[in-house]
């Protein structure tokens, strides 16, 4: 197998990378390296002769031709999007170009190259998509692979649409594809401009631990490592034509998240006075902020046997303690644009 990831770069892309890699697939990572990449998270797989590394934008037809003909890759999984809700509320338009667009091209691309290959059976799109596309639910309930989609964000607006352009091109030009709706992800090189890393750089940094609203905002939270490997498992043994919701049944509030993390901190790096959560601060909430999201993983767990490998505490303990040996890493970052500024507010 080659296996062309897009966006593997990112945070879940590089962790696909890694993993596919330490399993002996062959990997070509695709990626722009916009403000969110970095090379650094797939600097030990990249020393392998199974790696390969493409700078390329998913919008640029005439580069993916030149990869797909120089790889000729037998599955791709499309994991490069633009990926914050804040920022796809300051700046839609390049949430529409990369997540809508780029997903055109790409689908484009691949159905050239797998017609030029003379169609073969195995050859497998792979599409990751989000539970936001699903909306918002109220107290009860979880998102089933056959909730009606009602995207509320730019954000998964163009994640909504992507995901309706695979099934389009499954149904018409029958390409063959698979793809999965997951829930929020932590881990090991997030990118510090999102929730979980925001806290533990803010509270190691002695600033504010900024909570949008009341902090009630329910997520279903996994182990980036343990979507990665869902992701390979549905590559491998997903049904074509069909889609799974991956979740870790780890819903928390926001605000039982952070204080997790505050009490994960006050035990690994004590402060001399005091609980880290007391550095929280209720901050304006996001506009269309989306009250809970929960995932039924039963489609995933009967069919194909996966499950989480760790629960939300072990997985956050392993993330905190991972940030606290890795500053050079995230220091490097939060230069960028952007980084450690309030987005989103509309
Ligand atoms: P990320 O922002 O960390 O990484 C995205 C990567 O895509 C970056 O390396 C970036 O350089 C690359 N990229 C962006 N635009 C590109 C373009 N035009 N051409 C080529 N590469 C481009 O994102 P992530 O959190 O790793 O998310 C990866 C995928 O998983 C996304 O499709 C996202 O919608 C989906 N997802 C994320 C989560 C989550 O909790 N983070 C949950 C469910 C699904």
């Amino acid at each position: 197998m080659t296996l062309l990831i897009t966006g593997g770069a990112g945070f879940i892309g590089s962790a696909v990378v890694r993993l596919a890699v330490s399993r002996g697939m062959r990997v070509v990572n695709l990626d722009a390296l916009t403000y969110a990449a970095c090379l650094d998270n797939v600097a030990e797989a990249a020393k392998s002769p199974l790696y390969s590394f493409e700078q390329a934008d998913i919008c640029d037809r005439a580069a993916l031709d030149k990869i797909f003909e120089k790889h000729k890759p037998t599955a791709v999984m499309h994991l490069a999007a633009e990926s914050h809700v804040d920022r796809s509320i300051d700046g839609p338009g390049a949430f529409m170009e990369t997540n809508v667009m780029g997903t055109f091209h790409l689908l484009e691309a691949a159905r050239a190259h797998w017609t030029t290959q003379g169609k073969p059976d195995d050859f497998r799109f792979h599409h990751v998509s989000t539970d936001e596309v699903f909306g918002s639910l109220g107290a009860t309930g979880q998102f089933t692979e056959t909730t009606p989609y009602d995207p509320r964000s730019p954000y998964s607006a163009s994640k909504a649409s992507s995901d309706h352009l695979v099934r389009a091109w499954a149904e018409t030009y029958g390409l063959p594809v698979v793809m999965t709706n997951c829930s929020n992800n932590y881990g090991p090189y997030h990118f510090p401009e999102k929730l979980v890393p925001v806290i533990i750089l803010n509270a190691l940094a002695g600033k504010d631990l900024p909570i949008y609203g009341d902090g009630s905002n329910v997520r279903d939270w996994l182990y980036v490592e343990d979507h990665a490997d869902a992701l390979l498992t549905v590559l491998d043994k997903g049904e074509l034509n069909r889609s799974y919701n991956i979740g870790g049944e780890n819903e928390r509030t926001n605000l039982q998240l952070v204080e997790t993390l505050c009490a994960i901190l006050d035990e690994k790096r004590p402060k001399n006075e005091g609980s880290y959560a007391d550095q929280i601060t209720y901050v304006t909430d996001r506009p269309g902020h989306d009250a809970r999201y929960a995932i039924d993983p039963n489609r995933i767990r009967n069919e194909l046997g996966w499950r989480p490998s760790v629960t939300v505490e072990e997985g956050l303990e392993r993330t905190v303690e991972w940030y606290l040996n890795n500053a050079a890493w995230y220091e490097a970052l939060q230069n960028r644009d952007g980084v450690g500024e309030r987005l989103g507010k509309g």
